[in-house]
């Protein structure tokens, strides 16, 4: 009979053979410990990468299993703000990597890191190529931060017209998605605008400036906060859920080709 566990921390190692024999794909949440204004719990980053990832896992539990999250991650730019751990990258780097060879061995051919924290995402792009190339292509691996599904990025817009494609941080999209699911440990009286400014800009080009926080943002807030609802909130976790779970099955079912070398 077909195991209908798919959270890999609750199998045994017959168990976890077995789903890798069924060809699932591994998914792996990824985010931090950070700063996320005076409404958000420091585990916003990661309790929302972690949720999105079980509840599209649940919805094809025979095509992927979900490998307990890496809660750590990069983020030096916000250490101003109490709370934030950071891990350096290279140690990050070699962390991660070790996770995902480690599921390699083990007979994982697709990897997919759910990212929940923006400045994890260079780091991780870096573990992903590692990891197919530490197994010469034979464990293909990838990953992708939570927000870019075309789900959740056309919900965004509909809900915030006015973020213009922004994801903002501590803001009306991540207070939203968090107070739909604990509105307990939202404290968002506590919480005060910040919408971004130009300094990000070069006349109408994105300039990547990787300033140190708070020298920009007064709370930890950057975007508007105030339009954040816990019925936005549902509806973002819902195209958030869908888009992932289509994501998942993409993967799933991917033909990856082999190489070819031509010395
Ligand atoms: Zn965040």
């Amino acid at each position: 009979m077909a195991i209908a566990k798919y959270l890999m921390a609750e199998m045994t190692w017959p168990e976890l053979r077995e789903v890798v024999g069924e060809g699932r794909i591994a998914v792996m949440p990824a985010g931090i410990i950070e700063q996320h204004g005076p409404q958000l719990p420091l585990n916003t980053d990661i309790f929302l990468a972690e949720q999105i990832t079980n509840l599209a896992a649940a919805l094809h539990p025979d095509k992927v299993v979900v490998v307990p999250p890496i809660v750590h991650g990069h983020s030096p730019h916000h250490m101003d703000f109490p709370g934030t751990l950071t891990v350096d990258p290279q140690h990050m780097i070699n962390y991660v990597l070790d996770v995902c060879l480690s599921l390699s061995h083990h007979g994982f051919r697709k990897i997919l890191i759910v990212n929940g924290h923006g400045s994890n995402a260079p780091v991780l792009d870096l573990v992903a190529r590692q990891t197919i190339i530490r197994t010469g292509g034979k464990t293909t691996c990838a990953s992708i931060f939570y927000m870019n599904s075309v789900e959740f990025e056309g919900k965004t817009a509909e809900l915030f017209p006015e973020m213009a494609g922004r994801f903002g941080h501590a803001a009306q999209v991540e207070t939203s998605v968090y107070i739909g699911l604990r509105p307990e440990l939202v404290q968002i009286d506590k919480a005060h605008d910040d919408p971004p400014t130009d300094l990000m800009l070069l006349g109408t080009a994105k300039l990547p400036l990787r300033l140190i926080w708070s020298s920009f943002s007064k709370e930890g807030i950057y975007g508007t906060v105030s339009n954040a609802s816990p019925e936005k909130g549902q509806k973002l976790l819902a195209a958030a859920v869908e888009g992932w779970g289509k994501v998942f099955v993409q993967f799933y079912e991917k033909q990856i080709p082999g190489r070819v070398d031509h010395h």
